[in-house]
């Protein structure tokens, strides 16, 4: 065997195996949660509170009345029915905004307004649908109970009380409470800042021509989208050609740029990676390891200059599948979230496939709904440089280490990689 060769196979068993989640263990160590900033609530969506928030009022502040109709006095119509109903003059008219102070005297009623205060010494309110008007009074033919149609001051929200806890992910309706309490700006833990950095010296950028050779950099582009998916900022580093100094100089730009994340995308598997061992070596403590995994398993993680980085692999499919185990996860401790989790469901994998390598696959599958279970069907070619695969793909089917063949209707887990299930034609 070749001295380099023989070199390179020596590194590589030196490396541990890891499995997934020891992988994702040991790397999540290297990150605490980011420090709050305040932002505008109207920058707020998908953004994760890092205070308590208590109400500072009672919403609503007033009792108000839920429909449009008439304030009554209880006295006056309880006995109403349709046989012998109940004439009361109008004292007034009252919409949302105003407040009546004056009581409404017995044998009278107020014409309210949805939102209106009900006012002094009324305690219903009788929908127009159950009376009669003419001129300057109204006849109600029906009697209704105290309270009916009155929303009660801070049924809603109580003065005092914590509403949305710290941690909590900002959805459409915790900013429409955060605006209901007067809150204009929040305390919410910062954003992720992550440096991209694809490395090979085959690589050129999207407006690029690609010579003889060379071929685009895909993967700074879908880890970009990646990281801003998990609330994060890409911080784009472009491309390292593979030597020590074109490497050296780009982690420096990482961390002058004060990244919370740095990833590296090449130049971590057999072929090449001496060149960015020895660099990251260099400057700081990085560990390679093999993680049971496919697509995957080649991956370096550890620290420069206090940052941690992580190296995934150049493929494409690999690139983006070791982002969504590691890097997602670090990103949703640094954002304190707990709503990032992917939803897996059961499916019927409706391929054959065999395999004895022990690594725990990661298969891109698309999902179709037949008599109300899932079936996943395999995205063509599973190469890891098939980018075509992710495209197609709704989910990722999770094979487990231990099996050495998956039969077609084996009923497989899926991870889904979008937002919503894929359309149910059976609804659609
Ligand atoms: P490497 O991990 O550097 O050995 O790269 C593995 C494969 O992924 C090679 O075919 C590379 O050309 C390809 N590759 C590496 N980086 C990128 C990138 N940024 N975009 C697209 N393909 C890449
Ligand atoms: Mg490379």
């Amino acid at each position: 065997m070749p001295e380099k060769k023989r070199h390179e196979q020596e590194m590589v068993e030196s490396y541990p195996w890891l499995s997934v989640e020891g992988a994702i263990e040991r790397f999540l160590r290297l990150f605490t949660v980011l420090p709050a900033e305040e932002i505008d609530i109207s920058d707020g969506l998908d953004r994760v509170l890092a205070r308590d928030i208590v109400a500072i009022n009672d919403i609503p502040p007033l009792a108000n009345s839920a429909m449009d109709g008439y304030a009554v006095c209880m006295a006056d119509i309880s006995a109403a029915t349709a046989e012998r109903p109940v004439r009361l003059r109008i004292a007034g008219n009252l919409a949302a905004g105003y407040v009546r102070t004056q009581p409404v005297a017995p044998g009278t009623a107020v014409r309210i307004m949805t939102g209106a205060p009900v006012p002094p010494g009324t305690e219903a309110v009788v929908p127009f649908e159950q009376t009669e008007r003419d001129g300057d009074w109204v006849t109600i033919f029906k009697a209704v109970k105290p309270g009916r149609n009155v929303r009660a001051a801070g049924e809603d929200v109580q003065r005092g009380e914590v509403i949305l806890p710290a941690g909590t992910t900002l959805r459409p309706q915790e900013i429409g409470m955060l605006a209901a309490l007067g809150y204009r700006r929040t305390a919410v833990v910062g954003r992720p800042r992550v440096a991209i950095l694809a490395t090979g010296d085959e690589l050129v950028d999207v407006e690029e021509t690609p010579g003889p050779g060379q071929i685009r950099n895909a993967n700074s582009y879908a880890n970009a989208a990646q990281v801003l998916r998990m609330g994060g900022l890409p911080i784009s580093l472009g491309i390292a050609k593979d030597n020590i100094v074109a490497l050296t100089e780009k982690l420096h730009q990482a961390v002058d740029a004060k990244a919370d994340l740095i990833l590296t995308s090449g130049g971590v598997s057999l072929g090449d990676f001496d060149v960015v061992k020895d660099v990251l070596a260099a400057e700081g403590e990085i560990h390679f390891w093999r993680v049971q995994m496919k697509p995957g398993k080649p991956a370096a993680m550890g620290q420069i200059s206090g940052i941690p980085l992580l190296g995934l692999p150049g493929n494409p499919v690999s690139a983006m599948i070791t982002f969504e185990l590691f890097a997602r996860p670090a990103m949703a401790k640094m954002q304190n979230r707990h709503d990032w989790r992917r939803q897996v469901i059961d499916a019927h994998f409706m391929n054959r496939i065999k395999r004895k390598d022990h690594r725990r696959h990661y298969l891109r599958v698309r999902l179709q709904r037949d008599n109300g279970a899932w079936q996943a069907f395999l995205t063509g070619d599973q190469g890891s440089g098939i980018l075509r695969s992710m495209v197609l793909a709704d989910g990722l089917a999770v094979i487990p280490e231990s099996w050495d063949k998956v039969e077609p209707g084996a009923i497989v887990q899926v991870m889904l990689l979008g937002r919503q299930f894929p359309c149910d034609p059976a609804i659609d």
